[in-house]
């Protein structure tokens, strides 16, 4: 079961507000068991929006809009949809009155333009909205299933959440979909995807998804089934001959960040971490010291940016510099075997000032 997802409001194709309402719905819609087919953003446009819910509704069995369901001329998406499905609006007495007395209760009347909000598609069941003023719509037709949700996040999201999410869970099967990510280091891309494919070419639930990115690649496995054991297993399936293939490449398969995974093996073995960085600046001690705790292992750390920096503070001898450059595997090595040796010898005295005692630096080889 495929869906289509509708953004509208021209605000949404500026550089000003980006479009986080799909993200929202893309993840909610997996989590029962259904694709998102594609993802449009429209602006306030009558026959802009009517070609694209007609183009939708002609692809997908479920079409969900968000936005444009406000009161003002530019809230257009009731009467595009309405014309792309073929069917009248009519306006609602009773939800005129339910708007006025939501009015009443903050101690305003409503304008006339309002009740515009009140304008129902032909056999659409009311989707109320205790967070705002507009509500949504749920549309039957053809065997399609059309949605018209609040743009607000935070009056869409329970609306959708409350109101529609049940009725596709049912739709969709009672199916449960999982995702496990594996995250693998000093790989890249292709290599990942080279030693793999033979394995997960073989499998189309759970299919796999690979992703790269800076410093890591994530593999992507989503199973689909009629329990959440059930996804688990077949997933484990296919995770356990991809373990043996990328053996000791796969940092993490519960969401963790290297890090975070980094400061947990370096504090299980009791060692110490002392970082020498350029190019980077210090992100790579930042990175370190985000985990709660890292004081356990993370020693101390240098940025010696420039050359002189890196002759002044960690000693590195000038010629081997001008020798191999500053951005060499040379100097690196020789920066990270001075870190390890200046964090040694502090830690060593403020502890306890005995040499057996002393925790261990890393990394011992670079
Ligand atoms: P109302 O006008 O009654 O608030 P509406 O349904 O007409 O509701 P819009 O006017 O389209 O909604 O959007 C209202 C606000 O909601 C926008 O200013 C924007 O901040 C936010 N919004 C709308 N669409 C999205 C989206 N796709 N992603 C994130 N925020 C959105
Ligand atoms: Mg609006």
């Amino acid at each position: 079961m495929r869906a289509e997802i509708l953004a509208v409001g021209s605000e949404l194709l500026t550089p000003l507000r980006s479009d986080t309402n799909a993200l929202y719905l893309t993840a909610k819609l997996l989590e029962v068991g259904i694709d998102t087919g594609a993802r449009m953003t429209v602006a306030d446009d009558a026959g802009l929006l009517e070609s694209a819910f007609r183009g939708a509704l002609g692809r997908a069995e479920i079409v969900i809009s968000t936005g444009g369901l406000g009161p003002t001329e530019d809230d257009l998406t009731r009467e595009a949809a309405a014309a792309a499905l073929g069917r009248s609006l009519h306006r609602d007495p009773a939800l005129i009155e339910e708007l006025k007395a939501r009015f009443a209760r903050f101690g305003r009347v409503m304008a006339p333009v309002n009740e515009k909000q009140a304008d129902v598609i032909e056999g659409a069941m009311v989707l109320r909205n205790p967070r705002g003023t507009a509500p949504g719509q749920r549309v039957e037709a053809g065997g399609r299933l059309l949605v018209l949700l609040p743009g607000p996040p935070h009056e869409m999201a329970p609306m959708f959440e409350e109101q529609v999410l049940p009725v596709l869970r049912q739709r969709a099967g009672g199916r449960v979909v999982r995702t496990r990510i594996l995250k693998i280091a000093a790989m890249g891309e292709s290599d990942v995807e080279q030693v793999v494919a033979p394995v997960y070419k073989n499998f189309t639930n759970p299919r796999t998804t690979i992703l790269g990115g800076p410093g890591q690649v994530e593999l992507h496995l989503t199973a689909e089934a009629a329990s959440a054991e059930e996804a688990e297993a077949r997933i484990e399936e296919l995770a356990s001959p991809i373990r043996e293939r990328l053996a000791g490449r796969i940092y993490s398969e519960d969401g963790r960040e290297l890090p975070e995974v980094v400061g947990a093996l370096l504090q299980e073995r009791r060692l110490t971490l002392a970082i020498a960085e350029s190019c980077t600046g210090g992100l790579l001690s930042a990175r370190m010291t985000e985990r709660a705790g890292s004081s356990a292992y993370f020693a101390r750390s240098w940025v010696p940016y420039a050359n002189r920096a890196k002759v002044e503070d960690l000693g590195i001898d000038p010629a081997l510099i001008d020798g191999h450059g500053a951005v060499s595997e040379e100097v690196a090595r020789a920066m990270a075997k001075a870190a390890r040796e200046r964090a040694h010898a502090d830690i060593r005295a403020q502890r306890h000032g005995r040499r057996s005692r002393a925790p261990r630096a890393f990394p011992e080889r670079p």
